[in-house]
């Protein structure tokens, strides 16, 4: 006589099993927060408070390098900035002190290094990090800024399955943005 397996019922009333052994991990997904993006002279008001909090100088030269990253249109390279400071100031800045403030604003979250086009743009949040992901125009090089924690989180998640630790996922797509695309019949 077979015994038919039978479904495993709870009583009403018992308690659900724990999720807690189930809990997603604190590293893959950012605590909720006001995540606001910054414009113009609050921009540069967020970014000097940024840096001011991990102990850095808010300098004369580091403002002015900032204010060129927050007036720029799309990515520049770090010689483009280089010149348009340059031209502001009318004289010439050492190139290798420009580099050095941009790794420096790149380390603070003050400012973006878009890899793959190799240039460098302001981040409109320096108050909170992301796993920025960038819409990179091919035709006109602007570059479209995305925040999506869930995406990059995926991606962080893969890497960790993987036995990889993860320590900055860059996801860069390369096209043509919506004003390209419309102005070039398909
Ligand atoms: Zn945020
Ligand atoms: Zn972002
Ligand atoms: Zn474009």
């Amino acid at each position: 006589m077979r015994i038919a397996a039978m479904p495993m019922l709870l009583p009403p009333g018992t308690a659900t099993p724990s999720l807690a052994g189930m809990a997603p991990t604190s590293a893959t997904i950012a605590r909720p927060h006001d995540h606001a993006h910054h414009h113009g002279a609050a921009l540069a008001e967020a970014a000097q408070a940024a840096l001011e909090a991990r102990g850095e100088q808010w300098t004369a030269l580091r403002a002015s390098v900032f204010d060129v990253l927050r007036r720029l249109e799309r990515p520049a390279s770090a010689y483009d900035v280089t010149e348009q400071l340059s031209t502001v100031q009318g004289r010439r800045v050492a190139a290798n002190s420009v580099y050095r403030i941009l790794d420096l604003f790149v380390a603070s979250n003050l400012a973006q290094r878009i890899e793959s086009a190799n240039a460098y743009i302001a981040n409109p949040h320096p108050g909170c990090r992301h796993d920025c992901m960038f819409l990179v125009c091919d035709r006109c090089g602007q570059a479209t800024h995305v925040d999506d924690d869930a995406v990059t989180g995926r991606v962080r998640e893969a890497a960790q399955r993987a036995g990889f630790l993860p320590e900055r996922p860059v996801i860069e797509v390369h096209g043509q943005c919506a004003e390209c695309s419309a102005a070039t019949p398909v």
